[in-house]
This record gives C-alpha cells, sequence and structure tokens, in this order.
C-alpha cells in the first residue's frame, strides 16, 4: 500500500469509529437525559430539555440527516442500476439473476418467520397477559388487491415514479433504460459513458454526506433514548426477549450458515465490515434511509460487482424484510397468547405465508412493519387493535430488525454474486480495502 493509501484507510477508520461513538454517546446522554427528566418534571430545566434539546436540536438534526440520506435513494437507484445492466450486458442473465434473488429473498423470509413462531411458541410470551380493552386504537390502512400491487409495480410515469419515491418502479425504468442502452450501438455508448460519470458523482455525494453521520448518529439515538428511558425495557419483557433472541438467531444461524456453506464467505469478515451499515439502520430505524451506505458497503468492502448489488440491494431493501417477519410472527404468537387463543398448525401455516408477503409490502421505513402486522393478524382473526399492546416497546425493537433486514440483503447479495462470478475475494478479505461510504 502507497502512503496515500495508508491515510485513506486511517482517516475512513476514523469515521467507522466516530460513528461508533456517535452511538454510545447518544444513547448514554439519551438515557440520562431521560432520568433527569423523570426526576426533575415539570422544572425550567426539564422544559428546557424537552423544548430546546430533545425536540429542538436532536430532532432537527436527526430528521435534517435522514432527509440527506433518503435524497440520496432515487439517484442512487436510478443511476447505478443503469450502470449495473449496462454491465451485465444481455438480459437473458438479468432474468436469472432476478429469478435466483427473489427466491432467495423468500426462503430466508420464510426461515425468518418459521424461527419466530417457534421461539415464540416454546416461551410462550403471552402466557398471563390480561388484555384491556383500551387499547390506543389502531387503524388498519386499506390495501390495494393483489393486481393492483402487480400493476404498480410498472410505472406509468418515471417522473412521479421518483418524485414518490416508489423504489419498485424506478427499478423497472432503470432496468429498461439499461436494456435500451444496451442496445442501441453508439448512442447507447454515449449515455451510458453519462450515466457511468453521474454515478460517480452520486457516489461522492453519498461519501460527502457520510461525513456528518456521527453526529447525525447521535442525535437520532439520543432522541430516542431520551423519550423512552430504559425502563420501556422492563415492560413486556418476554416479548422483547423473544424478537431479540428470534433475531439472534436468524443473524447467526441462518445468515452466517449462508454465508459459510454458500457462499463459501468468512462470517466474521462479512460483520466487520458491515458495521457501519448496521449502525445506519439501528440510529434510523429505516432500511431505505441505510441503502446508500449499504450499497457502498456491499460494492467496495465486500467485492460484489456493481452489475449484481446495483440490482439486488435495492431489491432487498424493498422487498426482503426477515427481521420485520420475526417480529410479525412473535408478535402473533403472543397477541394470540394474550387473548388465551391456541393457534393451529393451519393458521400457523397462514402467518408464515402471509408475513412472508406482508414483510414484502412493508415499506422500508420506521414502523411500516407495524401496519402490515395488521394484515397478518387479520388472517388468523385476531384483532388489529391488539397491536396497541406492543407499540410501546416498537421502537427499540425496530431499530434492531432494521439492522436485521439491512444484513439480510447484503448477504443475499454477496450469495448471489458469488453464484454469478460477479465477485472480488481479493476485496473481500483485504481489511484495508478503499471505502468509500464508511
Ligand atoms: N423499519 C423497518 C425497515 O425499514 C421496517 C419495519 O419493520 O418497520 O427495514
Amino acid at each position: 500500500m502507497t502512503e496515500t493509501q495508508n491515510k485513506d484507510a486511517a482517516k475512513k477508520d476514523t469515521l467507522t469509529i466516530r460513528i461508533f461513538l456517535g452511538l454510545i454517546l447518544g444513547f448514554g446522554i439519551g438515557v440520562l437525559m431521560f432520568y433527569l427528566n423523570h426526576h426533575l418534571p415539570d422544572t425550567t430545566f426539564s422544559r428546557f430539555n424537552d423544548t430546546y434539546l430533545i425536540n429542538g436540536v436532536f430532532h432537527v438534526v436527526g430528521k435534517i440527516f435522514v432527509n440527506l440520506l433518503k435524497l440520496m435513494i432515487v439517484p442512487l437507484v436510478l443511476v447505478s442500476l443503469v450502470c449495473g445492466v449496462i454491465a451485465s450486458g444481455e438480459s437473458k442473465s438479468l432474468g436469472r439473476l432476478g429469478t435466483k434473488t427473489f427466491l432467495l429473498y423468500l426462503l430466508t423470509t420464510a426461515i425468518a418467520i418459521t424461527l419466530a413462531i417457534i421461539v415464540a411458541s416454546v416461551v410462550d410470551p403471552g402466557a398471563g397477559i390480561s388484555l384491556d380493552t383500551n387499547y390506543e386504537h389502531f387503524k388498519l390502512a386499506e390495501r390495494p388487491p393483489l393486481v393492483q400491487v402487480l400493476i404498480d409495480i410498472f410505472p406509468s410515469n418515471p417522473f412521479s415514479a421518483m418524485a414518490e419515491g416508489n423504489m419498485l418502479q424506478v427499478i423497472v425504468f432503470a432496468i429498461l433504460v439499461g436494456i435500451a442502452l444496451n442496445n442501441t450501438g453508439e448512442s447507447g455508448k454515449r449515455i451510458g459513458a453519462i450515466f457511468e460519470d453521474m454515478n460517480i458523482i452520486v457516489m461522492k455525494l453519498v461519501e460527502l454526506i457520510m461525513r456528518l453521520a456521527p453526529y447525525g448518529v447521535f442525535f437520532l439515538v439520543a432522541k430516542v433514548f431520551a423519550e423512552q428511558g430504559l425502563d420501556i425495557l422492563k415492560g413486556l419483557s418476554a416479548y422483547m426477549f423473544c424478537v431479540v433472541f428470534a433475531l439472534f438467531l436468524h443473524l447467526c444461524g441462518t445468515y452466517m450458515g449462508i454465508l459459510t456453506l454458500v457462499a463459501k464467505l468468512n462470517p466474521m469478515i462479512f460483520m466487520k465490515k458491515m458495521r457501519a451499515a448496521l449502525i445506519f439502520a439501528f440510529s434510523t430505524a429505516s432500511s431505505a434511509a441505510t441503502m446508500p451506505v449499504t450499497l457502498g458497503i456491499v460494492e467496495k468492502k465486500l467485492g460484489v460487482k456493481n452489475s449484481i448489488a446495483s440490482f439486488t440491494i435495492p431489491l432487498g431493501t424493498t422487498i426482503n424484510m426477515d427481521g420485520t417477519a420475526i417480529m410479525q410472527g412473535v408478535a402473533t404468537v403472543f397477541i394470540a397468547g394474550a387473548y388465551g387463543i391456541d393457534l393451529t398448525v393451519s393458521q400457523f401455516v397462514i402467518v408464515i405465508t402471509t408475513a412472508t408477503l406482508a414483510s414484502i409490502g412493508t415499506a422500508a421505513v420506521p414502523s411500516a412493519g407495524m401496519i402490515t402486522l395488521a394484515m397478518v393478524l387479520g388472517q388468523v382473526g385476531l384483532p388489529a387493535e391488539a397491536i396497541g399492546l406492543i407499540l410501546g416497546v416498537d421502537r427499540i425493537l425496530d431499530m434492531i430488525r432494521t439492522a436485521v433486514n439491512v444484513t439480510g440483503d447484503a448477504v443475499v447479495t454477496c450469495t448471489v454474486a458469488r453464484s454469478e462470478g460477479e465477485f472480488d475475494k481479493t476485496i473481500f478479505d483485504d481489511p484495508d480495502v478503499e471505502v468509500q461510504s464508511a
């Protein structure tokens, strides 16, 4: 390594460390503020904290940071995916790539929810809970019929798809543009080169935004814990334990198993390089906001070629939510238990199927899994209002499950890339490899 490369690697390393420090400090300051405010209620001190810090600086800076991350989603998906299609060349390999990725995403989600149901059935977190009927009323969003969902994947107006941030529609548009560019000779080459230049610029923008990450993470995490403290962890502890335990099993068993046995990659190296994405997912509770970071790490640090990652990461962000499926599985068993209802085997099968589909339809934003949970509960005759029971603890679980959602996208991406021969193992194995976003 040259001296400049050494300096670069050191600089990137400090950024990862500073992001981590932001997380720890945010957690510490948040918890401290929560207890100070509760011990000194209705004082000038607590009012100042509430108004100017928690709902002032913390809220504003955290929101600005998440907005900046979201700002990158549409340009990144569009530009990077067009470049990916250009690089992959023929549409036949795209079809194979799509099928393989989709099936792997579905399979990991089905395993996730099955694990969740097993853990929850053994622990039975709902036993001994007496339901209070005065739950906060939870509105069930109206869901469009399946045919409409299918039709809506295809955009009728690319600009409104981008303006609305409809990721599936942007993916379809980008693939079509990429295929057209591949088939238009010289003109295609000229415009393709422009897309490649734009890709470099968008990646640079992501890198610039990442410099704010330590502060963004600090303010986001401090706000959550200043509002919720640690008391929240005491109530519903059995439910929370089941969710976290099933998430842990899925991470260590399913993901690490796939990486080791199928992709033949070292899971320790993988997890180490994924650190920054996990911290982002945890602090923002949104796999969409984390997507620019995930894509950067997968390509630059893990060694996946852009032709694969530019497709699998945005797709995974949109449809692959194993962590969410796990929460939904545990929540269904928990709520059924709290109502004193024993679910039958066929109801478990319904839960597995609907939660797998529900996680596809869950938006990659905070708390979205709660909305689709209503659909899962409805399928087995449980009232959507019961969601009120677990809403209070959902933010913290959301932060953890989002980290699992993001890990799942990266695991499938590496596995597919390995099987397609679009993977650079030397980048994966190199601990000092240049990373633009973390
Ligand atoms: N927050 C999750 C995500 O963005 C979705 C959810 O489970 O609510 O991945």
